[in-house]
C-alpha cells in the first residue's frame, strides 16, 4: 500500500497523474515512442508545452489579462536572479519571511539596492510581519507567500502601486487569490505540481524592457516569451508530468474546489496540534501555513515512541527542515484527507499511551 506522504518536496503527486506519466515513459501518444526520446519540437511535445502554459494561465484565472507563462529550468533558485535581471534597475523592496526570502535578497543585492521593507528573522521567521510600508520609488515589491520551512504563509498582500513580485513555490494553485495583483509569480514545480526539474513563471509581458543593462539570453524572460519557452530544450518529462497534474486539478474543479480540501486537512491538524498536550505549534497561529505545518513534542522523551508509530502507520516525510527540527507536515493539493486522518490518528493514540 502507498505511504502517506507528507514530504516537503519533492512531494506527493496524484496517483492517477504518476500512472499516467510512466505509462507515456514507454509509450506517448501511442507512436510506439517513449516521451523521453522524441522531439521537444515534434507536434505531440509542442502540444504539451501549450498546453501546460495555458492551464496555468487558465488556473490562476489570468486569460486575457496580458499573462503569460513559462517552464524554465534552474529552479526557483534561479528566479531569485532572473527576476532582479530583468526587472531591477536601482531599488527593490523585499519582505524578509524565511530562509527562501534571504536567498532572493542576496541574489537582489548583486544588481542594485535592496530595501527590507519588513523581516521576521529576529524572531526566528516564526511569524509573517505586517503594517510595513512599501517606497513608491522602488522596482517592485517582492515577497514569498508560503514559508515551506517554517510554516507560514502571507494570509494577505500589500495593496502598493509598485510591481508585485511573488515566491509561490509552495503553495501556488492551493488556494484562491488575485492572481492579477502580481506582475511576476514564480514556483519551483517540485511543491505543488510535478516532479523537480522546471518552474513555472507567469509574467505579465508589459513589466518586461524597463531595466538598462544587457540581460543574457538564458536569464532574458523576453527572449523565453519570443521562442514559446522553447529557446532551449525544454525539461520534457518534468513539463509533461506538471501538465498532468494541472488537468487533475482542473477535472478536480480547479483552485475553488482544492482550496476546501485545503482548509479541511489543516484544520483537522491544526486543531489537534492545539488540542493535544504532548504537542505544540512552532509559528504564530494567525499566520499558520495551510501547506506546511510545523510542530513539536512537548515532550522529548516520547520521541523514539512517537516516530516508530510514524512508522508502522506508512507515514513517511514528516521529519523538520534541519534548521528547524521537529516536525512538519507538508499537506500538498495531491495529499488526501484520510492521510492527514491518519496522523492525527496517531498523535491521539500516543496521548493515550503516554496518559
Ligand atoms: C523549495 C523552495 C525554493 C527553492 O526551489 P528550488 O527549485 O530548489 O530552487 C524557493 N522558494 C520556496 C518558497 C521554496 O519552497
Amino acid at each position: 500500500m502507498k505511504k502517506h506522504n507528507f514530504s516537503a518536496g519533492p512531494c506527493i503527486l496524484p496517483q492517477e497523474v504518476l500512472q499516467k506519466a510512466s505509462e507515456a515513459v514507454l509509450n506517448f501518444n501511442n507512436d510506439n515512442l517513449s516521451l523521453l526520446e522524441i522531439s521537444h519540437r515534434s507536434k505531440p511535445f509542442v502540444n504539451v508545452m501549450e498546453n501546460a502554459r495555458s492551464l496555468a494561465i487558465e488556473l490562476l484565472g489570468l486569460e486575457g489579462k496580458g499573462y503569460k507563462a513559462l517552464f524554465l529550468q534552474g529552479g526557483a533558485s534561479m528566479q531569485f536572479l532572473m527576476c532582479a535581471y530583468n526587472l531591477l534597475d536601482k531599488k527593490a523592496a523585499y519582505l524578509n519571511t524565511g530562509t527562501w526570502s534571504d536567498k532572493a535578497i542576496k541574489e537582489a543585492k548583486l544588481l542594485g539596492e535592496v530595501v527590507e521593507v519588513g523581516s521576521s528573522k529576529d524572531q526566528g521567521f516564526t511569524y509573517i510581519p505586517k503594517g510595513y510600508e512599501i517606497p513608491s520609488d522602488v522596482n517592485y515589491f517582492h515577497c514569498t507567500s508560503n514559508n515551506t520551512i517554517f510554516g507560514t504563509q502571507m494570509k494577505s498582500f500589500p495593496e502598493t502601486d509598485v510591481p508585485m513580485i511573488c515566491d509561490m513555490s509552495s503553495d501556488i494553485f492551493s488556494r484562491q487569490l488575485d492572481f492579477s495583483k502580481f506582475d511576476l509569480i514564480y514556483a519551483g514545480a517540485q511543491k505543488n505540481m510535478g516532479p523537480a526539474g522546471t518552474t513555472l513563471i507567469v509574467i505579465k509581458e508589459d513589466v518586461l524592457g524597463k531595466v538598462n543593462r544587457a540581460i543574457p539570453s538564458m536569464l532574458d524572460y523576453k527572449v523565453h516569451l519570443s521562442k514559446d519557452s522553447m529557446f532551449n530544450t525544454p525539461a520534457v518529462f518534468p513539463i509533461y508530468v506538471s501538465m498532468l497534474t494541472l488537468e487533475w486539478l482542473k477535472n478536480l474543479g480547479g483552485i475553488p474546489a482544492i482550496e476546501k480540501i485545503n482548509e479541511q486537512k489543516a484544520a483537522l491538524l491544526y486543531t489537534e496540534i492545539d488540542r493535544n498536550p504532548l504537542f505544540k505549534g512552532f509559528v504564530a497561529t494567525e499566520d499558520r501555513s495551510n501547506m506546511n505545518a510545523t510542530f513539536a513534542l512537548t515532550n522529548e522523551s516520547l520521541k523514539e515512541t512517537f516516530e516508530s508509530m510514524l512508522t508502522e502507520a506508512g507515514i513517511n516525510g514528516l521529519n523538520g527542515h534541519r534548521s528547524v527540527g521537529g516536525y512538519r507536515a507538508s499537506m500538498y493539493n495531491a495529499l488526501p484527507l484520510e492521510s492527514v486522518q491518519v496522523l492525527v490518528n496517531v498523535m491521539q493514540s500516543l496521548e493515550k499511551k503516554a496518559y
